[in-house]
């Protein structure tokens, strides 16, 4: 059991001018297995003061030395590592296997790039007659989910930090253990004060007091379209920069020259990929019509080697190993979209509603596909964030294209072909902010982030140092 009753706030733990407090579930066993303070609005105000204060001192510190701290606090992040990844498996339900690799390994992975990014990065250029200088913007409030808890934290605090900003971190209120292990780190790596501050809480109290202050200077936030508008209203008043990373529906279109055994493993593992709760799952499957039997075939056959996993459990397969739902109340919403693909009419292939058997605790979801999906369904339209895949036929290219941009998001997206001309072609006119064409991997410095309603800002790589900076133009004399 892991009790915090502090707040990282000005290089202290200090206590919340508060004095409520969450318990985290364990998703697996239903159990208790910390608990953190639940913040004020008062708690942001110091925090911020603090951020503020520290601010002018950070920006003006050398870059080799902010990449210094940088590489000193990836160290301490790498010695805690299997820590890390049992907290997160635990919190979010992610396999033991899963955890190590993609909730602790990506996060350490994505700290490392900053460091030696700032290094090359070019901060000046001469453009005419003017010098461009990019400089951090302020002080940055940080706003997270709960699904890859720490990588998305990371995807902003190495930015931030490394651009020479100061932030206020708010986690998840599901998933707060693992920012104290970051907040631990940074403090023994001697961080100044103020640089980065964490207070965890509810998002309508901690996440609106941090939208809406005005010594914030730009709001990064992660989350679902519904709270991300919240925080981009509250941010307003002050006309605060607001980047968005929100929610996705996102299509694997598998054109007809594609062959059914090369893509079915992929297009299962992109779908319920951490259990479904990654916001860039490919959570729609477009098949032509005219290879419907054969498509299906493959997809449903590889479907039914989906299993669900004690967390816990050394189960090295990560390709078919799902663990629960990282809460209660998101197991219930995820078993509703499930029923409601029933009541639409959709032909159930695999799965269900209902708790799954041999798994009376914790919050499991049955793995689920639905065939005969048609485009104007709850399951065709809405993030689901479980393990609920549908399948859509589409009648030729132009009908497949019109289908997968079809819905207010646009994050994510895969297509699948016999050419990889033809598939580049089809890819460049997806409304989308990225695309894996013919099962290219993973890129953890190629930018990433929503087109629509999937937000308005990129992260990662370069493109994720840039949003924390402002542009300068001096105007030289002749
Ligand atoms: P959520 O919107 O419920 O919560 C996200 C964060 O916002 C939490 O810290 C929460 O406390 C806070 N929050 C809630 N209301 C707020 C308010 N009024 N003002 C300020 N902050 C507020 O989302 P979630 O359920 O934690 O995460 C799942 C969602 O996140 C999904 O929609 C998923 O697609 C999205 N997501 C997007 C990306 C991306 O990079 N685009 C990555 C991961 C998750």
């Amino acid at each position: 059991m892991k009790v915090h009753d502090k707040l990282y706030i000005n290089g202290e733990w200090v206590a919340s001018t508060g004095s409520d407090h969450e318990d985290v579930i364990d998703s697996a066993t239903e159990e208790v297995i910390g608990r953190a303070p639940l913040g004020t609005a008062a708690d942001v105000d110091k925090a911020v003061a603090a951020a503020r204060a520290a601010f002018d001192s950070w920006a003006a510190t050398p870059v080799d030395v902010r990449a210094k701290y940088l590489r000193d606090i990836g160290t301490g992040l790498a010695i805690r590592f299997e820590e890390i990844a049992d907290t997160i498996s635990a919190e979010v339900g992610s396999p033991k296997s899963f955890a190590q690799m993609v909730q602790a390994g990506l996060a350490l992975g994505e700290w490392e790039n900053f460091a030696a990014l700032i290094e090359t990065y070019e901060w000046e250029e001469t453009v005419g007659s003017s010098l461009v200088i990019s400089e951090p913007i302020g002080v940055v409030g940080a706003i997270t989910p709960w699904n890859y808890p720490l990588y998305l934290i990371i995807c902003k605090v190495a930015p931030a930090l490394a651009a020479g900003c100061t932030i206020v971190l708010k986690p998840s209120e599901i998933t707060p253990l693992n920012a104290y292990i970051l907040a631990e780190v940074i403090h023994e790596a001697g961080l100044p004060a103020g640089v980065f501050n964490l207070v965890p809480g509810n998002g309508p109290v901690v996440g609106a007091a941090i939208s809406a202050h005005p010594d914030v200077d730009m709001v990064s936030f992660t989350g679902s379209g519904r709270s991300g508008a919240e925080v981009m209203k509250a941010g307003a008043a002050t006309v605060k920069r607001v980047g968005l990373e929100l929610g996705g529906k996102s299509a694997n279109v598998i054109l007809d020259d594609a062959d059914p055994a090369a893509v079915a493993m992929g297009a299962l593992f992109a779908a319920f990929l951490n259990s479904g709760q990654t916001c860039s799952a490919l959570s729609r499957i477009l098949i032509p019509e005219s290879r419907k039997d054969e498509f299906l075939d493959a997809i449903l056959g590889e479907a039914a080697l989906m299993k669900l996993v004690d967390p816990k459990a050394d189960e090295p397969d990560i390709f078919h190993a799902l663990g629960p739902m990282s809460s209660k109340a998101h197991q219930d919403r995820v078993n509703a979209y499930i029923q409601k693909g029933i009541d639409e009419g959709a032909t159930l292939a695999l799965g269900g509603p209902g708790q799954p058997e041999g798994f009376e605790k914790g919050f499991y979801v049955n793995p689920t596909v639905f065939v005969d999906v048609t485009p104007d369904m709850a399951i065709a339209q809405e993030e689901i964030f479980g393990p609920v895949l549908s399948i859509l036929t589409y009648t030729d290219e132009e009908n497949a294209l019109e289908i997968a941009n079809g819905t207010i998001y646009g994050l994510h997206g895969a297509v699948q072909s016999g050419s990889d001309e033809r598939a580049i072609a089809f890819a460049r006119r997806m409304r989308t902010g990225s695309v894996d064409v013919n099962s290219g991997g993973f890129n953890p410095v190629a930018p990433f982030g929503g087109y629509k309603q999937s937000g308005n800002t990129r992260e990662r790589g370069r493109w994720g140092l840039e949003e924390f900076l402002e542009t300068k133009s001096l105007q030289l004399p002749g």
